[in-house]
């Protein structure tokens, strides 16, 4: 029985989940669906609803092809960037589809679900090009199973209205040029989260052994670490002070460095 459950659950045959939450994180009906969406506690995937402001949608919009591709690559690249402030960003899609509950959507998976877990709290306080963000975590981790396959093949004949995810993928070049970015943010990212490590046992330490002398010998050997690690990115806190304010505050006062941004503009 209970495997019985498990094998529908999310799929058309179950009655009681709804299979478009389930798979596109997003269905038609909303809040007013007559089976349940079931949102996730964990998740390595956020969805920020209607996000992408697309030109073309404006009656008005007098750019050509190009300028729209442009105009996507700009946002995609702008974007990614902020995402991956967060931590690695897996994958990333944005959809191309017209109906309320999907135009829009970007869907952004990280590698952990810590890391997207941040990101939405972070991002829900915050703006783009002058509108809040919605953002939630979400339940699709695989987006083969929500695409939607007839418009890949070019036959999808629902158009913009399909309920299953339509791409809209960014040109060659800023493709490649995102991965390359990814893999240097990576290489830094994953130093910073071995020194904020560092530094918390560091911290922890510190507190804990106050009056034992021996840990507290270890914690101040491995201070020097941290600090290279430190001066990445943040120039102004690279002095290398070794006083013992600059160890307990700096790894946070870092993250928090990172939640402002050029796209914080209203
Ligand atoms: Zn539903
Ligand atoms: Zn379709």
């Amino acid at each position: 029985m209970a495997e019985h459950l498990a094998s529908i659950y999310g799929t058309e045959k179950d009655k009681v989940n709804c299979s478009f939450y389930f798979k596109i994180g997003a269905c038609r009906h909303g809040e007013r669906c007559s089976r349940k969406h079931v949102k996730p506690n964990f998740s390595q995937t956020i969805l920020i609803a209607n996000f992408y402001q697309n030109p073309a949608l404006d009656p008005n919009c007098e750019l050509d092809k190009e300028q729209l591709q442009s105009h996507f690559d700009l946002f995609y690249e702008d974007i990614f960037m902020e995402f991956c402030k967060y931590g690695e960003v897996e994958d990333m899609r944005v959809c191309d589809n017209v109906g309320d509950h999907l135009v829009g959507n970007v869907y952004v998976r990280f590698a952990y679900e810590e890391d997207a877990q941040r990101a939405m709290e972070e991002l829900n306080k915050r703006f783009y090009a002058g509108r809040p963000l919605f953002v939630e975590l979400s339940p699709v981790t695989d987006f083969a199973e929500a695409c939607c396959r007839q418009y890949e093949n070019g036959e999808c004949d629902r158009g913009g209205f399909c309920n299953f995810m339509h791409l809209r993928h960014p040109g060659r070049a800023i493709r490649r040029e995102l991965e390359e970015a990814q893999r240097l943010s990576l290489r830094e990212k994953r130093s910073h989260r071995h020194s904020s490590t560092r530094d918390h046992e560091e911290r922890e330490g510190h507190g804990r052994s106050r009056h034992r002398s021996k840990s507290r010998s270890r914690s101040r050997s491995r201070s020097p670490t941290s600090h290279r690690h430190h001066s990445h990115g943040s120039g102004h806190r690279s002095g290398g002070h070794r006083s013992s304010g600059h160890r307990s505050g700096s790894s946070s006062n870092h993250h928090h460095s990172h939640s402002h941004s050029h796209s914080d503009r209203r």
